[in-house]
């Protein structure tokens, strides 16, 4: 049996090196954007059944042990999680994590970005897809831009050592956000990122012709500000394709899942709120690390847990393949 003494990467049947974790800590928000969410009726897991902050921990510092070097936490909206501070205190004192971010909306980060801070979160994602009100309810079927520009603003002020924005394009709604977004992103010195839309939303509503493509995107942001000129990225694992603006202006990216897929360099591991160890976003399994948790299990246990996670990951996602399979869970379930 192989153990946690084993400290060997976790390498896949496809030689990719799994360095980085997404947590996600609720599946609970405080909106309900279509593209993730359904608008009434979610059944949302009991508060007993997700992870304590500790278990969240120790399943973090195993992974460290086998190479994990990287922890985003992610949700639902990871806000809503009551005293998320202390679980970054907690993930900052892992000496193997080298690097902790979040990605939020935003809401609360008026109230939260602060505490967050001084616990140690480095690095934060904020979503922003629109900067017209009618638009945001549109998406968000939630009143609230304003508290997320907020939001925006006190993360600003609080010294996060990287601010990015990540906007969702959609076909037929947001081509018209793509140029003030940026405009909005390079007033402020924040990179934006544009994500393709991927059928992971709740109504189960995606169609292939929602997608707005990262090509169109480019062709409207070099319209706008000129060329855009490739640049390499310091981590070849990360999705987005990163471009500067050749006339000045920082930096913009496109996360191009569906038109130009990242499976091949992808180092991801996924840990859902109630537990579940994912190897994909579009996993049809998953590997029950809560039941170690709470049912005595060693490190070791997980440690093999993991690896057995790991060898079964599947060497693409496959969407718009004729053998692509939708996961039964929606993107606020297991985490984005
Ligand atoms: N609530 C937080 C937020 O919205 O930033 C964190 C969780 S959310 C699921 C993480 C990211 O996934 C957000 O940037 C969101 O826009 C993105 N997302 C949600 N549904 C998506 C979908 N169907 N396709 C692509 N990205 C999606
Ligand atoms: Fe909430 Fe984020 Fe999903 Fe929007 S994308 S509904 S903010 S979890």
């Amino acid at each position: 049996m192989r153990t946690i003494s084993d400290h060997s990467p976790l390498v896949d049947a496809f030689g990719r090196v799994h360095t980085s974790l997404r947590i996600s800590v609720t599946d609970r928000c405080n909106i309900r954007c279509f593209y993730c969410m359904p608008n009434e009726g979610v059944r949302f897991r009991p508060r007993e059944e997700l992870l304590s902050f500790e278990e969240i921990a120790r399943f973090a510092g195993v992974v460290g042990q086998m190479g994990v070097r990287r922890l985003r936490l992610t949700g639902g909206e990871p806000l809503v999680r009551a005293h998320l501070h202390r679980l970054v205190e907690l993930l900052a004192a892992l000496p193997a994590i080298e690097d902790l971010a979040l990605t939020t909306n935003g809401m609360l980060l008026p109230e939260q970005a602060a505490d967050l801070r001084a616990a140690g979160l480095e690095r934060i994602n904020i979503s922003l897809d629109t900067l017209s009100e009618a638009t945001f309810q549109e998406i968000s079927r939630r009143e609230g831009l304003d508290r997320v520009l907020k939001g925006i603003a006190v993360a600003q002020q609080v010294g996060f050592r990287q601010i990015r924005l990540n906007a969702i394009a959609i076909q037929g709604l947001t081509e018209g956000e793509i140029v003030p977004l940026a405009q909005f992103a390079r007033e402020r010195g924040l990179e934006l990122r544009f994500i393709e839309y991927m059928p992971l939303d709740g109504d189960e509503q995606w169609r292939s012709a929602d997608v707005l493509d990262g090509a169109t995107i480019r062709g409207v942001l070099e319209e706008a500000f000129g060329p855009l000129v490739p640049v390499a990225s310091p981590h070849p694992s990360q999705p987005a394709n990163e471009f500067e603006y050749a006339r000045g202006g920082g930096r913009v990216g496109l996360i191009q899942p569906v038109s130009n897929p990242f499976c091949e360099s992808c180092d991801r591991l996924r840990l859902t709120a109630e537990g579940q160890v994912r190897n994909c976003l579009f996993s049809t399994s998953e590997w029950d690390a809560r039941d170690i948790l709470r049912g005595g299990g060693t490190d070791d246990d997980l440690a093999e847990l993991v690896r057995d996670c790991v060898g079964a990951k599947a060497p693409a996602h496959g969407i718009g393949s004729a053998d692509f399979n939708r996961p039964d869970r929606a993107m606020f379930q297991i985490g984005g």
